[in-house]
């Protein structure tokens, strides 16, 4: 059996559920049933310049714009399909999304200048684990819908030795959390770029980030999420 009759033999005997619910067959050539489609959480904020997304970074990083997806609240469908993303090794899944969003950000103005996108690196224990960075599949697609190209590896995580040997005390104090560094400094000089991550919490994995390629003088930064929670 090739690859297509196998994957259609294995959808009968198990046939896909939607992403958000697990309950009901979703819609053809879609993720979602639905109800689900019908009540998904987006948040629209990719519309507005100033939204609380934006507010959100407000004195701490210069973000020409920023938006999620997507609501993200405990117990709710959208949890359940991060969780799908995150635990059931379910890259399509983020693909889908990715190539969905990326064209409602193309249809709005406030996202045509992104010439690079660029996600938060994964820590390479949890990479080893899950095999894939969910950020740096979302920044795939998005890319894929607007042409341009994604750089998985142009931020570096720094581990605690990189960051703290040779610092005194009080440096230290300012690397406490994660730190990031950019690989290539000249490669993103005056880019305008696009920072993606999969849920936005407190923000500071982004800040962080962002941080690094300021230092790169990158033209402009820009931020997309899967998903956040209440701002
Ligand atoms: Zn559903």
């Amino acid at each position: 059996m090739d690859d297509y009759w196998w994957k259609h033999f294995i959808d009968l005997l198990y046939p896909p559920l939607c992403a958000s619910c697990g309950l009901q067959r979703p819609l053809e050539r879609h993720i979602f049933c639905l109800d689900c489609l019908h009540e998904l959480p987006e948040t629209g904020y990719h519309q507005h310049a100033r939204n609380p997304f934006v507010i959100h970074f407000l004195g701490r990083v210069p973000v020409k714009a920023g938006a999620a997806f997507l609501f993200f609240s405990r117990g709710s469908g959208t949890q359940r399909l991060l969780h799908q993303i995150k635990y059931n090794n379910q890259p399509d899944l983020i693909k889908v999304i990715g190539h969905w969003y990326g064209k409602q950000l193309m249809d709005s103005p406030l996202w045509q200048e992104i010439e690079l996108i660029i996600p938060v690196p994964l820590h390479w224990k949890k990479q080893r684990q899950r095999g894939y960075n969910q950020s740096a599949v979302f920044g795939q697609a998005i890319g894929e819908v607007f042409g341009v190209p994604c750089h998985k590896n142009a931020l570096v995580r720094l581990t605690h030795d990189k960051s703290l040997t040779g610092m005194n005390r009080l440096e230290r104090v300012g690397t406490i959390g994660e730190s990031f560094a950019v690989a290539n400094a000249s490669a993103l000089k005056d880019k305008h770029i696009l920072l993606v991550d999969d849920v936005l919490t407190t923000g500071a994995t982004l800040e962080s980030c962002a941080h690094a390629l300021e230092k790169a003088s990158v033209a402009s930064i820009r931020m997309v999420t899967i998903a956040c929670g209440e701002l």
